[in-house]
């Protein structure tokens, strides 16, 4: 699925369009839960090991655990793609924001409110935004690695933008980014940035089924993301064999 449709710079309408489709949800989901916590500065990752201590979600992760984790998960994504972008002789701009969030339009993206339990990136303003009692309740409930590939997708976004690829169909987009987390978080499992514990393949499993579309969706319907099964294909080939797997060009 990840077809590429070209490597021309996107003018302003095109940025604008991507912004739409890209804000109109992410990933949705109907978790809705935890307490309201204010926007902290972020920070640059140390190496992380998501699921060291507990593999399983237990119900007890705070939101300062959970945004720390996130942090780690941003500083970690940053030195990636500056990797890969230096790898081809070229410079990478870090995404410039993550906000979280907890209210329904409290952040907005090219003029549109964004709705609570979501996760997006924001390519009017450049920035990640996300529910953050949406994104503890999920952390909660499928576990700590689960917030990588959250972090991972939304970042890849911002990827995509950056090498002005465009798309005909928002699946693509959308199945691609599924790739290159797995890729990020492949890659630097590879390396020993990250150390996966036992359980966290299973918990992105469980994961991607969680945020798969409904099956009766058609594929090419604007927000389309694809089938849980898609969205499990696509992380794990990005996981196993890096970006070239995810068609970048
Ligand atoms: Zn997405």
């Amino acid at each position: 699925m990840g077809e590429k449709a070209g490597r021309r710079r996107p003018g302003p309408l095109a940025g604008l369009l991507v912004a739409v489709v890209v804000a109109a949800g992410c990933m949705g989901g109907g978790l809705d839960q935890g307490e309201p916590e204010q926007p902290g500065p972020r920070q640059s990752g140390q190496p992380a090991s998501p699921g060291a201590d507990s593999t399983r979600a237990d119900g007890t992760t705070s939101v300062a655990e959970f945004k720390q984790d996130f942090s780690d998960a941003v500083g970690i994504a940053e030195r990636y793609w500056t990797e890969r972008f230096r790898d081809s002789g070229k410079q990478f701009q870090p995404i410039r924001r993550v906000v979280p969030y907890t209210r329904s339009g409290e952040v907005s993206c090219g003029g549109e409110g964004l709705p609570r339990n979501n996760a997006v990136y924001c390519s009017a303003g450049d920035f990640i935004a996300y529910d953050v009692n949406w994104s503890v309740g999920a952390f909660r409930q499928v576990g700590d690695a689960f917030l990588f590939y959250l972090l991972g997708h939304e970042y890849a976004h911002g990827v995509q933008v950056r090498l002005g690829i465009r798309y005909n169909f928002t699946i693509q987009q959308e199945l691609q980014a599924d790739c290159m987390a797995g890729a990020y978080i492949g890659d630097n499992v590879r390396s020993g940035t990250l150390t996966l514990a036992e359980g966290d393949l299973d918990e992105f499993r469980e994961g991607l089924l969680a945020v798969g579309d409904d099956p009766d969706q058609p594929w090419f319907a604007e927000g389309s993301h694809g089938t849980a099964e898609q969205r499990t294909d696509s992380f794990f080939r990005g996981y196993e064999n890096s970006l070239d797997a995810c068609g970048l060009g």
